[in-house]
């Protein structure tokens, strides 16, 4: 029997299955020979600080996340005693799940709900995102805009965290579960950043199913401006060389094809046999694509398009790499952004965009201010100065590090 690709990695996984924070290590007062204070433990498993001010008598408690990249996102303030710091945090996160569902069109699991991946054709158990889910969701949800405000069937988009892991990768978007487009959070992730980009790329998944709205017409010459061609069997990349290619997600590789998406060998000519058609690895394919794909993670024109967006989206960084690695590219995928910008929020009475994106991946009003402010960034970007937004460690990093997301 066959296994589909996520088969193989949820049995892989399932063979080292640990729920997470079990494996935390308890912290015992040795001092005193006293079993750990509950809530203390909760808060290290949380990756949970605070601070206490005191000013006229009155404490004030902010609570933060402190994630493993050492970087810290205030979660709430309260002038509760710090014993009830785990009501005070889950009373936080039951309002914030709500809040987010009323203002973006999602639905988010809950402790006690399932989900059913399509792939897997079964439930699992499901859980209420933790804080640091949270955060990383609300930053995701509100970069991810206009994708996650809207399905052009009109079904809010589910986004369950299940309780344990269903395959190795940190996320996945099915359009087609059984209660509609779903994406998986997998658990014990632990940066805030990565998981905002996760989420980020999975909207922007959602958004490419959207585009159905759009004209045939419209789509052809949106998918030929990011280097993508219509043939038989699927979006073909466009290289360099005037050729066509189509990836092939099981050999991780991509092969040159005609319209029909036959195989072609170095003359030229249909082949049936893959060995003798010409072929290029991620790497290769990505300097010959006449767009350059931003990352090494195209073997389709949804992952391409959804990398794209997702360093569009994600901050001035990313912004800025995804110019740096191809203007042209960068130009496309603006204009891929701007359409659906327009297409969710409609346009003025002049004919121009009601929205545009800021350089911090946040919607803002089309006005002169705004404008301006992207002006500036891109006109730095145009005379080469990267620096000035990627710092040395992001350099060569890549957003993702992804098979299957
Ligand atoms: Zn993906």
């Amino acid at each position: 029997m066959t296994q589909s690709p996520f088969e193989q990695v949820a049995n892989e996984a399932a063979k080292d299955e640990q729920p997470r924070g079990d494996n935390q290590p308890l912290i015992w007062d040795i001092q005193n020979e006293k079993p750990p204070d509950p809530t203390e433990v909760w808060l290290i498993q949380n990756g949970i600080t605070f601070d206490t001010t005191t000013e006229n008598g009155k404490s004030t408690t902010k609570y933060y996340i402190e994630d493993e990249s050492n970087r810290r996102y205030e979660l709430l303030s309260s002038d509760r005693p710090t014993t009830e710091a785990q009501t005070v945090i889950q009373e936080w996160r039951d309002a914030k799940v709500e809040e987010l569902e009323k203002t973006y069109h999602i639905q988010i699991s809950r402790d006690g709900m399932q989900a059913t991946p399509a792939w897997k054709k079964e439930p699992v158990d499901t859980r209420t995102p933790n804080p640091l889910e949270i955060v990383a969701l609300e930053r995701a949800l509100s970069r991810g805009a206009p994708s996650t405000n809207f399905s052009h069937d009109g079904k809010p988009v589910n986004i369950a965290f299940p309780k344990f892991r269903t395959t190795f990768v940190s996320g996945y978007y099915e359009h087609d579960a059984p209660s509609g487009p779903q994406i998986i959070v997998e658990p014990a992730q632990r940066d805030v950043e990565t998981l905002q980009i996760v989420g980020i790329h999975e909207f922007a998944h959602h958004g490419y199913y959207n585009m159905q709205e759009w004209s045939d017409e419209k789509q052809k010459k949106t998918m030929q401006e990011l280097g993508w061609q219509e043939g038989e069997k699927g979006w073909l990349l466009q290289g360099r060389d005037g050729h066509s290619y189509l990836g092939d997600r099981d050999r991780n590789k991509y092969f040159r094809v005609n319209e029909k998406g036959e195989y072609l060998d170095a003359a030229n000519n249909v082949t049936s046999d893959v060995d003798k058609a010409v072929g290029f690895d991620p790497p290769e394919m990505r300097e010959l694509a006449l767009k350059h794909p931003p990352t090494a993670y195209f073997l389709n024109e949804r992952e391409a398009i959804a990398e794209s967006l997702t360093l569009l989206r994600t901050s001035e960084i990313w912004r800025a790499r995804l110019h740096q690695n191809d203007p042209s590219q960068y130009d496309a995928v603006k204009k891929f952004d701007q359409a659906e910008i327009d297409a969710a929020y409609g346009l003025n009475e002049d004919g121009t965009s009601k929205l545009i994106r800021n350089p911090d991946g946040l919607l803002r009003e089309n006005n002169m201010l705004n404008r301006l402010v992207i002006r500036e960034f891109e006109s730095k970007l145009k005379a080469g100065k990267y620096e000035m937004f990627i710092p040395p460690e992001y350099k060569d990093r890549e957003p993702l590090n992804c098979t299957l997301c």
